[in-house]
């Protein structure tokens, strides 16, 4: 039967878990709060009374915890004997160098370490649209591919462990910076009555940058940062309007106010009239 380890049990923990159930997977779980294990054990999970037992159940042991404190917390509760001869398909998010650290840790130890970063919120997992970055011995992802499609799809990066969580972070930080850009207009929306579900078309409209990217990653890759399309000096025109229309609302105005900045110092180093592309090389060297 196959079979796999579950380490951590947050929500994502909880939606690997069940999806691995749902594939007829024998699952073996621990959690630092047992109790999180309840309706996993309910539906035919083995709950592992230690971090030693967790591991010695399966070669293939899934981690998601929150951070990779926690991960050396928890396997710094195993002997080195115990971890010798596993896989562990870390899920749990982090920088580069603490997923580098952790495969040099693990490899010492005799085990491997696949690196991933997983694409979807909880609900998302074992759906056919799902997405995880994954780095690392290649080899041994192959040998793994049907127990790793059990929770999402697999978009392999390379040899080096930093890779998925490398890809991951820059996804994040879009991501992040974005949804944060959704969050100030609408508040400035809402001081100006304007509901979220009234704006929700225009907001639809506005966060569609694909154009954009699709416009400007050829034009970043080639250096070609000719403004005969767009201008910083335009761009903090057009960011000093948002900051006084924000101010005039009653809005916090820190999130135009940085982005500003940004564009300001754009044009002090003497790029006034070109491309807002050219902000990548400004931000490099800040
Ligand atoms: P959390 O990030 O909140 O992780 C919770 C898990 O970490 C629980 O199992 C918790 O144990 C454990 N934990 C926290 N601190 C410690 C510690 N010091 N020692 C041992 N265990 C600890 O929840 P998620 O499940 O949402 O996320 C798991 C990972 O997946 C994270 O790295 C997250 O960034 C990533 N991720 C999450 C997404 C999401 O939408 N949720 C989307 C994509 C990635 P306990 O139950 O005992 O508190």
């Amino acid at each position: 039967m196959k079979s796999v380890t579950m380490i951590g049990l947050g929500p994502m923990g909880q939606a690997m878990a069940g999806a691995y159930l749902d594939s007829g997977y024998e699952v073996t779980v621990w959690n630092r709060t047992p109790a999180r294990a309840g309706h996993l054990v309910a539906r035919g999970a083995r709950r592992a009374e230690s971090v030693e037992a967790a591991l010695a159940a399966n070669e293939l042991v899934v981690v998601s915890l929150i951070d990779y404190d926690a991960m050396d917390a928890v396997l710094a509760q195993a002997s080195r004997a115990v971890l010798g001869g596993h896989t562990l398909v870390n899920l749990t998010s982090d920088t580069p160098d603490r997923a580098r650290q952790a495969a040099a840790w693990l490899a010492e130890r005799g085990a491997v370490q696949i690196s991933g970063g997983v694409q979807v919120p909880p609900p998302g997992i074992g759906t056919p649209d799902a997405m995880t970055y994954y780095s690392g011995p290649q080899d041994t992802i192959e040998r793994h591919r049907s127990a790793l499609e059990v929770l999402t799809g697999i978009e392999y990066l390379g040899e080096d462990p930093g890779l998925a969580a490398l890809y991951y972070q820059i996804g994040i930080d879009m991501f992040w910076t974005a949804l944060a850009g959704y969050l100030h207009g609408q508040a400035v929306a809402e001081a100006n009555g304007i509901s979220a579900q009234d704006f929700l078309p225009h907001a639809v409209k506005s966060m569609d940058l694909r154009y954009f990217v699709q416009f400007y990653a050829p034009r970043i890759t080639a250096g070609n940062h000719a403004g005969e399309v767009d201008r910083i000096s335009m761009g903090v025109a057009s960011l000093e309007h948002v900051l006084h229309t924000t101010q005039a609302s009653g809005v916090d105005g820190s999130l135009p106010a940085a982005v500003l900045k940004i564009f300001r110092a754009g044009v002090t180093a003497g790029h006034g009239q070109d491309s807002l592309t050219s902000l990548v090389d400004v931000l490099k060297r800040r």
